[in-house]
């Protein structure tokens, strides 16, 4: 079965049965967050939690040091993760936001979970592939390769069964399948096999119609004011093509632009497109900037309220820090029990 079939099926599932689920996804402190990961999961994310699933948001802060040698500014990249997730509407009542560096028993995971995958297994991951060909470093850390089995860790410490994430993501979640039924064969039910939730937007491509990326300055971020918006998606690469239409297969670009006023403002693209028609690259532009400035100015104000204050952002993290370090002791005592290690 696709993932895309697999998401729908879950929906109903997750609508049957909120309590069955515990949602485990996250991000790279690698800088403030944009519109793919709005579309592509941070709204599931809020979905999920208005659901009354049990939300863990993590700040992978160690994968920041997958593909670069020192994570600039660290604590002020991830305050502002927080305070775009508080912007979103991710509420810390509700959800637990943790960063994996201050969870030691779940990094501890990562070492029998390297055991349980093979050497050619993680050389085949696309995801990793074009992570290493995107990559600052001149060769390969070992902490790039061993990415998903962390990832693994991160999913498996609280037993997450529910990934909302976008395309890029499935190999990875994959590779976490694989650790927990590998566990489960060698040493007994300890882990379930989480599933990815794709959302309608699993790859948004940024200004230059490749994957809209924190690293590739072609994104257009939460926290961006009107102006900025309006000339980043000015700057936005388009087509020859006057007359505007919703074709993603051959016309990605403008298909891109299309989709995301049509994510904004709830309708088809089809439509959104059929309305520019003949008014060109120009009409659309201005209509998505429209359209994102309007849809983001509550976020936006949320979070300028949230950053006047940044004592409520540290708590939150401490908060969540604490809460992951009880989960994640009680996991690693139950994979000490199966793996016959308590002495
Ligand atoms: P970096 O370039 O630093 O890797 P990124 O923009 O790829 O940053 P990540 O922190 O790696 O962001 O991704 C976090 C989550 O957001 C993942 O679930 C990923 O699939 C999703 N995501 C990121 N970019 C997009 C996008 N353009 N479209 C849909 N989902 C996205
Ligand atoms: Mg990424």
């Amino acid at each position: 079965m696709d993932a895309i079939t697999r998401s729908a099926e879950l929906e109903l599932e997750i609508q049957a049965n909120p309590g069955r689920f515990r949602v485990l996804t996250g991000d790279r402190p690698t800088g403030p967050l944009h519109l793919g990961h709005l579309f592509g999961t941070l709204q599931n994310r809020v979905r999920m939690q208005d659901l009354g699933v049990d939300l863990f948001v993590i700040v992978a802060d160690y994968q920041v040091l997958t593909d670069r040698d020192v994570a600039d500014r660290l604590a002020e990249t991830v305050e502002g993760l927080v305070l775009d997730y508080l912007a979103v509407g991710i509420d810390p009542e509700r959800a637990t936001v943790f960063t994996h560096s201050a969870v030691p028993a779940l990094n501890q995971l990562l070492l029998p979970f390297l055991s349980l995958v093979t050497v050619p297994e993680l050389q085949r991951n696309p995801t990793v592939k074009d992570e290493i060909a995107h990559s600052r470093q001149a060769s390969v850390s070992g902490l790039m390769f061993t990415y998903p089995v962390h990832q693994a860790a991160d999913i498996l410490f609280c037993k997450g069964n529910l990934v909302p994430a976008g395309l890029d993501q499935l190999p990875h979640v994959e590779i976490t399948r694989l650790v927990a039924r590998r566990f489960t064969e060698r040493y007994g039910p300890v882990f379930p096999e989480p599933d990815a939730l794709l959302s309608a937007a699993p790859v948004l491509l940024g200004t230059d119609g490749t994957k809209m990326s924190k690293g590739r300055n072609n994104a257009i971020t939460l926290g961006a004011s009107d102006d900025e918006t309006a000339r980043l998606l000015k700057g936005a690469r388009t087509d020859a093509e006057r007359h505007i239409t919703y074709d993603p297969a051959n016309r990605p670009e403008v298909s891109s632009l299309v989709l995301l006023a049509a994510l904004c403002q709830d309708r088809d693209p089809v439509d959104v497109a059929a309305e520019i028609g003949n008014g060109g690259a120009a009409a659309l532009k201005r209509t998505v900037t429209e359209a994102v400035n309007e849809f983001l100015a509550p976020m936006r104000a949320r979070r300028a309220a949230y950053a006047a204050d940044l004592t409520y952002v540290r708590k939150i993290i401490q908060v969540g820090n604490e809460r992951a370090n009880a989960i994640a002791d009680q996991t690693l005592a139950e994979v000490r029990q199966a793996m016959g290690t308590v002495y």
